[in-house]
């Protein structure tokens, strides 16, 4: 690619992560290299749903700005620390994936194997120990554990993404948000039934030999449980909520459930039901109305119901 091209790469990814909802704002930030000595980036405090060609800088591995207007980011050493820890990677998406980063707030680990797909493209996602924003030691902490994987969430905070381009990196982004999407779903509705260990271990090592990933993770392919952290290996349906475990709520899994039970009534009581609580609001005064309606309609669907049973 050209630097226009990738100019123009780093204004389509951004607005798509806008309209993706991962990120909102003046949120996120994006890197990419150009060379070996030369990264493109997002400068401080611009929209990236409405991102033009002057808001991207370039600067050099020390974070020197090279050309541009504007400052680079201020989380600009947390992309600097994950190039520095892979030279395999080309890009880097920092987003704010509003329920992933729900995840890490509520003490609840992605780093577990539930979703077939998601553990064969992109392993498990760890949550890192909260640290203040833009700081050196928050940029070494990613640094850290990007070095054997591929997304990882900041607690508290957000998401960073690594990738050979930034559609690689924005992808992972986008399929570790709906995979919280769906996690939290099937907590909603009773508990997140995980992977056999063994076949997350198998899907793992087969994934990393089919589609790569992190070089120290590759390595580990052929190991028992490939690159998997101990707890996908050791247990299933962990009840821990913190630090690695997705249980169920804490009212447990069944309690927890937030659905309704419908009984079946003949359609004919139901249907006299409602014209009832129509005529009722028809009598009643303007401003009971919405009230009236509401606690006539309710009376009326109970006694429909409990006529029906
Ligand atoms: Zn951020």
């Amino acid at each position: 690619m050209t630097e226009a091209q990738v100019r123009r790469e780093m204004l389509r990814i951004a607005r798509l992560c806008y309209e993706r909802n991962l990120l909102v704002a003046m949120d996120g930030n994006l890197s990419v290299r150009l060379d070996e000595e030369r990264i493109l980036a997002t400068k401080a405090g611009c929209h990236k749903g409405m991102l033009r060609d002057e808001d991207l800088v370039v600067i050099d591995r020390r974070g020197n700005k090279l050309s541009g207007e504007g400052d680079p980011t201020s989380e600009m050493a947390m992309h600097l620390a994950c190039y520095d820890a892979r030279p395999d990677v080309r890009a880097v998406v920092h987003a704010h994936p509003p329920i992933s980063v729900a995840f890490t707030i509520a003490g609840v680990s992605m780093a577990r194997c539930v979703l077939p797909e998601v553990v064969l493209t992109l392993g498990t996602v760890p949550t890192l120990d909260y640290r203040t924003t833009g700081t050196v030691d928050l940029a070494a902490l990613v640094g850290e554990h990007i070095h054997a994987h591929d997304a990882v969430l900041m607690d508290r905070h957000g998401a960073v993404c690594v990738g050979q381009d930034l559609l690689e990196a924005f992808c992972r982004l986008e399929t570790m948000e709906h995979t919280a999407l769906i996690t939290k779903t099937a907590r909603d509705m009773g508990e997140v039934k995980e992977l056999d260990p063994d076949e997350a271990a198998r899907l793992r090592s087969m994934g990393l030999k089919r589609y790569g990933g992190p070089p120290s993770a590759v390595a580990q392919a052929d190991l028992p449980g490939a690159d998997l952290p101990e707890a996908c290996r050791a247990c299933t349906g962990c009840t821990n909520p913190k630090p690695t475990g997705i249980g169920p709520s804490e009212t447990g899994s069944r309690a927890g459930l937030r659905m309704a039970r419908v009984t079946a009534a003949p359609l004919q009581s139901l249907e006299s039901a409602l014209s009832d609580a129509a005529r009722f609001s028809l009598t009643g005064s303007t401003e009971q109305q919405p009230s009236a309606l509401e606690a006539a309609v309710t009376e009326a669907v109970i006694q429909a119901l409990s006529d029906g049973q």
